[in-house]
């Protein structure tokens, strides 16, 4: 038997860095089993941006079809575009022990809670909304017109902070990475999953 794997789910306002801080997280855990989730959308990709690897790049008409298919585990509409995560997969890489991740908004975070008690949710807060309109004109991957609307939406999304288990300030970044791999690690030590990665030691450890 496998230790199943831990489902976290990170919400911040667009701009605060949870994209980075998720994607440093594997980087520095290249080898564990922790794998992020590609959700599907309706927005155009940005520079660099590839299909199938930052988002399932859909039209309005294809991600309809998937809803009426029930292909989501929970869906949105964010800034005017769809966003979901895809039910193929999720419980299948859980089961198998890797560590989840789904970089979704609040809305979304409901849902999953609702069906998945047991998740694990964090809020990732800029340190100021001036340093968060600095963070989105530097990715320089947005139009003044979508900065805008993301700005005015980040006190919607920041209001939502105490529906989350933990929150984290993106302030330094080494630091709040620091913190999110803590946060992660202390989650692999959780006794019900240990005593089935150790039960030999332990069946050992408890004979007469
Ligand atoms: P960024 O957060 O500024 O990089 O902007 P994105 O366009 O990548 O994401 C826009 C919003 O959609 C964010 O609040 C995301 O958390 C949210 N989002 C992304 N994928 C999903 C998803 O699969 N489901 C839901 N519910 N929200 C998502
Ligand atoms: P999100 O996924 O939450 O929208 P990103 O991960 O795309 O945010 O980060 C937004 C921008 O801010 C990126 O250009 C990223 O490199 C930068 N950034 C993230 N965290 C920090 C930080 N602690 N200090 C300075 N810049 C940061
Ligand atoms: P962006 O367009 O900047 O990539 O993402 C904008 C917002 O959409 C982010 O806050 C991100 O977390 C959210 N988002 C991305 N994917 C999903 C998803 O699958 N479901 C939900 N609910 N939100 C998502």
């Amino acid at each position: 038997m496998t230790a199943p794997g831990t489902l976290f789910i990170v919400s911040a306002p667009s701009g605060a860095g949870k994209s980075s801080l998720i994607a440093a997280l594997l980087a520095r855990h290249a080898n564990a089993a922790m794998e992020v989730s590609i959700s599907h959308t309706t927005r155009a990709p940005r520079p660099g941006e590839e299909n199938g690897k930052h988002y399932h790049f859909v039209s309005v008409e294809e991600f309809k079809s998937l809803i009426d298919k029930q292909a989501f585990f929970e869906y949105a509409e964010v800034f005017g575009n769809f966003y979901g995560t895809s039910k193929l997969n999720i419980q299948q890489r859980l089961a198998a022990g890797v560590d989840v991740f789904l970089d979704i908004d609040w809305q979304g975070a409901q849902q999953v809670r609702e069906q998945l008690p047991e998740s694990k949710s964090i809020f990732i807060l800029p340190p100021s909304t001036e340093i968060l309109l600095q963070r989105l004109s530097n990715r320089g991957q947005d139009s003044d017109e979508v900065i805008a609307k993301r700005m005015t939406k980040a006190r919607a999304e920041m209001s939502h902070y105490h529906e989350y288990d933990f929150l984290i300030v993106n302030d330094e970044f080494e630091k709040a990475l620091d913190d999110l791999e803590a946060l992660v690690r202390s989650h692999s030590l959780a006794q019900a999953g240990q005593a089935i990665r150790h039960k030999d030691m332990l069946t050992q450890l408890l004979a007469e």
